[in-house]
């Protein structure tokens, strides 16, 4: 039998390499800001359009490259910034690898301009799925600018699996923001589209913060700092009462070298413990320093993971620092203090004024009406029942009798329904009694309308009484504006209004107006909390998010009508037993169950 085994061509084994370092635009920014980085850059900048998927380009002002190294580059395992195994353990550049421009050519065209400091003359690569196609002398600025255009051409499966623009967008900027926040010496822009959305001049790390995420975190921060003989611990927390439901404000870096870890993430949590509000995550950016001896990165090619040879000390040095910064800072009285008493009370006044429920008609599909009928026959109340009743009993049966008479229209099973702990509605039926999650319920409810009005096109949109303006960070704002169909859809309008905030104008027809920039603030905080949990549709995604933010609360008191209307609008939905999360809406606690308490 002949010998069958062949070396893969060069292009091939990139793409093949491509697949683990280049999953998406956002890794090849990574990849192209780190080498910035490392090249001693003091300004950069981003530029993407179309996501990332028709251009995204970084130009920086470092130390650029000779023609050679230029050309070099561009293979695999080159790299100018190890020699040798030992270098590992003194790493202080964030690439080492030489993979990410071969891979990155691989997949996609990209043009190299770049030029040494000395030389009057720089380099310009144009480059093909691995194929040089051009490279001749260039007049360019000092430094290294690369554009990377059409990624995923040469492979349209890959480029398929590429998610919407919004959600695309929303990873570079995650990647830019680690970047930026790790490295506040150097001044960083992003450009996308035409629209300057960061200009971070160069400074100190609490600056960065609050240029990356608005002025209101001024107040919030808390700064860390602790140091032992083999680590150091600096950064900021933000105060507990500012933590967030959606989880993406919470940054860990080694050695300025983003990361993801669970374990560390804990330390952080442990340290707030009991002062968190229930499933809020507290704002942090912390930076670990330790000799590169102690740690090992060179576990995956994306390097977010990483190895640490004393992880329980790291553990115990970063909950410490955290301990101590809450401590000292957040929880004493403070001139804060006063606005956080405000901000308590007019949490309050929002939520009682939703007190007004919003609920709806019933949808007139087949499949509702089926549906109904399939569970009115769970209500069915066997008259019997009332009839045959021993004399105790019976005081309770007039009693009910009673108040269905004053109510000619309520049907007989209706007469046992009412609201325990302001939570949940409880409501006799056939077979035993039905206990609902309020607030789930009404989630359901919301998410098959407003996916049903979404689907159709059919949002109707209510004129605000007072329009509300609501301010966003710079990348959200972007966000909101490239949903901005979707958003309509909803029911929302609004008018972009100055650099990052919009005015709500409309709101969805069915939902209380007063509310506005509460909802639609929540409606995006939700929104990025769905992004990072669920591989959803951006619709659904919305749908969901807006569904939860708009929901009755626990703790709110519902009147009967408010009780029945929700009951009858649950068996309305095309699945009303499931949260649009899929948690359980209600149960039911079967007379036989009771019964056999009492043998
Ligand atoms: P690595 O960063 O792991 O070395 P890359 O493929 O990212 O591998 O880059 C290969 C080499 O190209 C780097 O080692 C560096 O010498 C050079 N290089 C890449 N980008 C730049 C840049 N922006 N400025 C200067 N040199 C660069
Ligand atoms: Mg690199």
């Amino acid at each position: 039998m002949p010998d069958i085994i062949q070396l893969l061509p060069d292009s091939i084994a990139n793409q093949i390499a491509a697949g683990e370092v280049v999953q998406r635009p956002a890794s090849a920014v990574k990849e192209l800001m780190e080498n910035s980085i490392d090249a001693g850059a003091h300004t950069i900048k981003l530029i993407i359009k179309d996501a990332g998927k028709a251009l995204l380009q970084v130009v920086d002002d470092g130390i650029g490259m000779s023609e050679t190294d230029a050309r070099m580059s561009l293979e695999r395992h080159a790299t100018s910034k190890i020699r040798k195994a030992e270098d590992l353990f003194t790493l202080r550049t964030m690439g080492f690898r030489g993979e990410a421009l071969a891979s990155i050519a691989a997949v996609a065209q990209v043009e190299m301009k770049t030029r040494l400091a000395d030389q009057e003359l720089g380099t310009l690569l144009v480059v093909e799925g691995s194929e040089v196609k051009r490279q001749e002398p260039v007049a360019c600025e000092k430094g290294t600018s690369i554009q990377v255009k059409n990624l995923f051409f040469n492979i349209p499966a890959r480029r398929n699996f590429l998610k919407s623009n919004p959600i695309e967008t929303r990873h570079i900027v995650d990647e830019f923001q680690r970047l930026a926040l790790a490295n506040p010496e150097i001044s960083f822009m992003l450009i996308q589209g035409d629209e300057l959305i960061y200009d971070l001049p160069a400074g100190k790390i609490s600056a960065r913060i609050i240029n990356l995420f608005g002025k209101s975190y001024q107040q919030q921060l808390a700064p860390c700092q602790e140091e032992t003989s083999f680590v150091k611990v600096t950064g900021y927390v933000g105060r507990p009462a500012s933590a967030k439901k959606a989880r993406g404000e919470q940054f860990l870096f080694v050695n300025r070298r983003f990361i993801r870890s669970n374990y560390l993430h804990h330390a952080v949590m442990n340290a707030f413990e009991g002062l968190l509000p229930e499933s809020t995550f507290p704002f942090y950016v912390l930076f670990i320093e330790l000799d590169p001896g102690h740690i090992d990165v060179n576990v995956h090619p994306t390097k977010t993971e990483i190895k640490f040879v004393d992880e329980q000390a790291v553990y115990a040095v970063v909950r410490s620092a955290v301990r101590q910064a809450i401590g000292s800072h957040n929880l004493t009285p403070s001139l804060d203090f006063d606005a956080d008493v405000n901000l308590i009370s007019k949490l309050n006044q929002a939520s009682s004024k939703s007190n007004e429920v919003y609920f709806d008609e019933r949808f007139s599909t087949a499949l509702h009406r089926s549906n109904q009928e399939n569970w009115e026959k769970l209500f069915e109340t066997e008259n019997q029942v009332l009839v045959n009743q021993d004399d105790e009993q019976s005081t309770v049966t007039t009693l009910h009798f009673e108040s269905a008479l004053n109510q000619p229209e309520s049907k007989p099973e209706d007469k046992v329904l009412f609201q325990l702990h302001n939570r949940f509605i409880v409501k006799q039926v056939k077979s035993g009694m039905m206990f609902i999650d309020q607030q789930l319920a009404h989630e359901r409810i919301l998410f098959e309308k407003f996916l049903n009005q979404v689907r159709h096109k059919s949002g109707q949109s209510q004129q605000s009484l007072f329009p509300q303006t609501v301010n966003f960070s710079p990348a959200d704002f972007a966000m909101v504006l490239e949903m901005q169909a979707e958003i309509e859809a909803l029911g929302f309008r609004f008018d972009v209004f100055g650099k990052s905030s919009i005015v709500v104008v409309g709101i969805p027809a069915n939902l209380s107006s007063g509310r506005e920039k509460e909802l639609f603030e929540g409606l995006m905080e939700q929104f990025k909390t769905n992004q990072t949990e669920l591989a959803l549709p951006l619709q659904e995604s919305l749908v969901r998010a807006l569904a939860k933010r708009a929901s009755i609360r626990a703790g709110q008191t519902l009147v009967r009508e408010e009780m029945q209307s929700l009951v009858d609008s649950l068996f309305t939905c095309g699945t009303p037993s499931f949260s649009p999360d899929g948690r359980p809406t209600f149960f039911i606690f079967e007379l036989n169950k009771i019964e056999n308490y009492f043998r």
